[in-house]
């Protein structure tokens, strides 16, 4: 994160009273709580109320406030908060439930407990979250983000599977072992859902999901470090390891807290994504040749289960190749009809939707340059009567309405090979590539009586409006000089008394 997204992070979370209490409440927490874990270094009961009871209170803080946040936002925010109050609710129950164990059982918790069933519920929830709520780059996208997540963890099993399970299972499988296995593997989904579905998707993550994010992390790498204690026996309530998991509920609580207070827009979608193309793949094809070369070294053999293993990690890399590809491909479609549409804004008058003077300046000049020379072209410049008075009595507003009104009864009465354009303010142009004089003068006067024949109806009155128009026919080799004349032409229309038509003579 650069500097000033920092300073800009910081100045939003100070400037909101109850988001900087929290913010203080959880710093103030963290450094208690790690002078508590000192001071109880050498004494087994208060480490025990440290690790087991007070350890407790971030916790619960994030679960009440996510499950806040989950019934106060609306949209994707509510759908990710929801997820995030069951998982944190998870959590919960399972540090319960483990404190009641401790305290209530002489020989602790049993290994594994229903605790690690909250705690692994915990996890799965939380990725799903993350994918849910993280999501924001399209169907296609968080498919892949999932299959990527699924491939990673597929390959990291069979690994840890091949490498550290198998072989103790001569001497019986051990229920523990395959809970000891799934922590470290949903905390590889939860950093590899982090990066592939959110960080990598988004151009801005709100600040709320950053932190969500931040401490998804920081959980899955306290979570490694305890299961590395846990599988050299040296973990115990009250470690140095509870300090950073205190952190990572203290950063989910203040999330929280932001997501409530600042009800920040959605997760805005990057482009092209990073994409972590070679990760999945790397990994699965790291994976596939582990487990063959390994069994044939320890076995002499590639069983069948090894085999389809194997193949089951092929065909996820394949599929998720092919979404990659598919991803892509629509992002191209979607970037094809933002340039089309951007070209048809470049050409197109935003209030009455009419072409603009670029549209009509470049149309005619090419159909002066492609049209035999003496075929006669023609141009009406259309100049509202006074509309000035129709701003200054109705106001701007309404003025436009009836700008709009006039424009849509230009175009319906002009031919489809006409090029109807608004040439700024209240004036408007008609190119006819083929009409002749008399043509042109005929469209004219219908244009006219369009105008003039019915008031138009704008901020509930009638206006009466009228329309004075100069009109030019010239051989398509002089079309350059169209534009003056029909000006001129105009201007004889509005001094001989207005809503009228004036032609100019041919040049
Ligand atoms: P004349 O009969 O001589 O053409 O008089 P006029 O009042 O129509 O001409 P003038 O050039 O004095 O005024 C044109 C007015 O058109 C002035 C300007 O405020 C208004 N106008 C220009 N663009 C827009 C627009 O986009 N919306 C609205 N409502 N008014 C506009
Ligand atoms: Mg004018
Ligand atoms: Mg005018």
């Amino acid at each position: 994160m650069s500097v000033a997204r920092l300073s800009t992070a910081g100045r939003k979370i100070l400037a909101d009273v109850p988001t900087r209490i929290a913010v203080l409440a959880g710093v103030g927490w963290l450094i208690c709580y790690a002078i508590l874990t000192v001071l109880s270094e050498d004494n087994p009961s208060r480490a025990k109320f440290v690790g087991d009871v007070l350890y407790l209170l971030p916790i619960a803080a994030g679960a009440i406030a996510a499950a806040v946040a989950a019934r106060r936002l609306t949209g994707r925010h509510r759908a990710l908060w929801r997820l995030l109050a069951i998982a944190y609710g998870a959590q919960l129950a399972g540090e319960l439930i483990w404190t009641g164990y401790d305290y209530l059982t002489p020989s602790g918790p049993p290994d594994p407990s229903f605790a690690d069933v909250c705690y692994l519920t915990a996890s799965v929830v939380t990725v799903a979250a993350v994918l849910v709520g993280f999501g924001g780059g399209g169907r296609l996208r968080q498919l892949r983000g999932l299959l990527d997540t699924l491939l990673l963890i597929a390959s990291a099993g069979a690994m840890g599977w091949q490498i550290l399970i198998r072989p103790q299972l001569s001497d019986g499988m051990a229920l523990s072992n395959l809970f000891t296995v799934a922590y470290p593997l949903l905390d590889i989904a939860l950093i590899c859902c982090l990066g592939i579905v959110g960080i990598g998707g988004h151009r801005q993550l709100p600040l709320s999901v950053r932190l969500v994010g931040y401490a998804g992390g920081l959980n899955a790498i306290s979570d490694m470090l305890y299961t590395y204690q846990l599988v050299f026996s040296t973990y115990a309530s009250g470690s140095w390891v509870d300090v950073a998991f205190e952190a990572s509920a203290t950063c989910s609580f203040v999330a929280a807290v932001v997501a409530i207070r600042f009800r920040e827009p959605a997760a805005r979608r990057r482009t092209f994504d990073r994409g972590f193309t070679v990760l999945p793949v790397l990994t699965a094809t790291l994976a596939s040749c582990t487990l063959v070369v390994v069994e044939r070294v320890t076995s002499g053999t590639t069983s069948v289960l090894t085999l389809i293993i194997v193949g089951v990690l092929i065909l996820a890399m394949l599929t998720r190749q092919y979404l990659f590809a598919a991803d892509r491909a629509s992002l191209a479609t979607e970037l094809r009809h933002a340039v089309q549409e951007q070209q048809r804004l470049a050409v197109t008058d935003g209030l009455t939707g009419l072409h603009n003077r670029r549209f009509l300046t470049e149309r005619m000049a090419a159909e002066a340059g492609s049209a035999p020379d003496g075929h006669p072209v023609s141009l009406l410049v259309i100049d509202l009567d006074h509309f000035k008075t129709v701003n200054d009595t109705y106001g701007h507003p309404v003025g436009d309405v009836v700008l709009r009104e006039s424009a849509g009864r230009i175009a319906a009465v002009c031919r489809t090979d006409d090029v109807v354009a608004r040439y700024g303010g209240e004036e408007f142009v008609v190119f006819c590539p083929a009409a002749d004089e008399s043509q042109a003068r005929a469209l004219a006067e219908r244009i006219r009586q369009s105008i003039t024949g019915t008031p138009i109806v704008a901020g509930g009155t009638r206006i009466p409006v009228s329309a004075s128009i100069g009109v030019a026919t010239r051989p398509a080799g002089a079309a350059d000089s169209l534009m003056t004349a029909a000006d001129q032409a105009l201007y004889r229309a509005k001094t001989t008394g207005r809503d009228r038509v004036a032609v100019a003579a041919a040049g």
